[in-house]
């Protein structure tokens, strides 16, 4: 069965290089729709707990949401890195705290202090679907992504491929010494450290 879950993101982007209206900076609210894949956890009746892969993806996808996503070679990525230096928010505020742990992957780089993601590929519907699964897909045994940004919107199938053991009372993932990091139930197949 499936479980999944939904998330808003509110980003500013454009299409460096292309033709028409894209090619200027404007906003959008996209969805994020992550769909998880497994046997059900006969103890909780569930794949995986929605609240739980809201808590894993967010820590990653916060970076995205009131962020600038710029493409690597976009001219606009130095000239509003020199304006937020200048303006002395480049390193953060005390209100910009809606922050995950940057990240730097092949596809893109989060810059919470300063909100900005740099992407190698132009980030459309469809590129934003292969970010978010290289950055999630050791997390979450991720079926489905979908994601629809204005009018736009586009989905792919995954396999899902990994093999998490589940807590039978929560529904995490257990650690790798087989005790659950929430509630602290032991399996019996490895011995407690
Ligand atoms: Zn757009
Ligand atoms: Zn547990």
């Amino acid at each position: 069965m499936r479980s999944f879950t939904t998330f808003t993101l509110q980003y500013a982007h454009r299409f460096y290089g292309f033709g028409g209206e894209a090619q200027y900076l404007h906003g959008h609210t996209g969805t994020l729709t992550i769909e998880v894949e497994a046997p059900i956890n006969e103890g909780v009746n569930m794949v995986f707990p929605c609240n739980e892969i809201k808590k894993t993806a967010w820590e990653v996808l916060r970076n995205f949401d009131h962020a600038l996503i710029l493409r690597e070679d976009d001219p606009l990525l130095p000239a509003i890195q020199a304006v937020y230096k200048n303006q002395g928010i480049y390193d953060g505020t005390e209100t910009n705290t809606n922050m995950g742990p940057a990240f730097k992957t092949t596809l893109a780089a989060a810059y919470p202090s300063c909100r900005i993601v740099v992407t190698k590929e132009t980030m459309t519907v469809e590129g934003m679907i292969k970010i978010v699964y290289d950055l999630l897909k050791d997390k979450l045994n991720i079926s489905k992504i979908t994601f629809t940004s204005g009018d736009n919107g586009a989905c792919e199938n995954f396999v899902p491929l990994l093999m998490q053991e589940l807590c039978p009372i929560c529904g995490v993932e257990l650690k790798e010494n087989g005790r659950c990091p929430k509630c602290g139930y032991q399996n019996n197949k490895s011995i407690p450290e």
